[in-house]
């Protein structure tokens, strides 16, 4: 018998804790169709079966706009005691060709399913892996983005600042459909997407100070609800919804 795990290399990739983050608001649809999913797909994928996986929602409570990169690094902070490594994942991508397997510097998993205006070189939005350690030295996302846009570009802007090079595996997923608040219909970009933007290149230029004063080290937030997600009557029991307050 020929194991496919005994390949040079490949067996630390499966042995490993994953801990998949998904940043949550408002979008029960995708919700509904992305748990039954990743269940499947960790159950069925040949080689992903092997990791030991949870998936911890992330809720925002209130009605400031929408916080990305400090919900994410709350779920982090919330995962982090259980887990070697991480996925920062959009509830709107369903995997279906995909590698979740641990990664030794950051790694982009998704690429087929992407909008094309996202298929370009250094994007890290939509799906991302880290280990524990290089999410801690890059401190996570900033906690200063709020609406949409540009957490995800100031978080590879950190990575190479600390010198960590972020590796692609060219995954295939299906996007689920929603109304899109970072472009208008004519592909042309809100106020929201613009201010940010000013704001992240601003901050570019002095990102060598301002990384240790912005992220996980100076994260604040109130975890207000936690439990257990269950389909009908069957508990998951490694699917976790947290409400937090930012
Ligand atoms: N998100 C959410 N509710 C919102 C906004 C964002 O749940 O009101 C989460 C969700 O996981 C989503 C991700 O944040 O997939 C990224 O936001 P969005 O899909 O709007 O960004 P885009 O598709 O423009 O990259
Ligand atoms: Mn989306």
């Amino acid at each position: 018998m020929v194991d496919i795990l005994d390949a040079p290399g490949l067996a630390p990739k499966y042995d490993k804790r994953l801990a998949i983050i998904v940043p949550y608001r408002d979008r029960a649809e995708h919700l509904g169709k992305f748990i039954p999913h990743m269940i499947s797909y960790f159950e069925r994928d040949k080689l992903d079966r092997n990791i030991a996986y949870s998936i911890h929602f992330v809720e925002q409570m209130g009605d400031e706009k929408f916080n990305r990169g400090k919900l994410l690094n709350s779920g982090f902070e919330i995962a982090k005691d259980d887990a070697d490594y991480f996925c920062f994942h959009d509830v709107d991508y369903l995997p279906v060709w995909a590698d979740y397997s641990y990664c030794d510097r950051p790694t982009h998993i998704i690429w087929h399913g992407l909008l094309p205006r996202y298929q370009y070189p250094g994007f890290i939005g939509g799906v991302v892996l880290f280990n524990k350690q290089d999410f801690v030295k890059v401190n996570g996302f900033s906690n200063d983005y709020w609406g949409w846009g540009e957490e995800d570009e100031e978080l590879r802007e950190r990575c190479f600042l600390v010198g960590l090079s972020v590796d692609r595996r060219d995954g295939t997923f299906t996007r689920l459909d929603h109304e899109n608040a970072g472009f208008k219909p004519d592909g042309s970009r809100p106020a929201e997407g613009d201010t940010n933007k000013k704001k992240r290149l601003e901050r570019a230029k002095r990102l060598g100070e301002l990384y240790m004063q912005d992220g996980l080290n100076t994260l604040e937030y109130r975890l207000s609800d936690a439990s257990k997600v269950s389909i009908g009557a069957q508990e998951l029991d490694n699917v976790f919804y947290n409400k937090v307050e930012i």
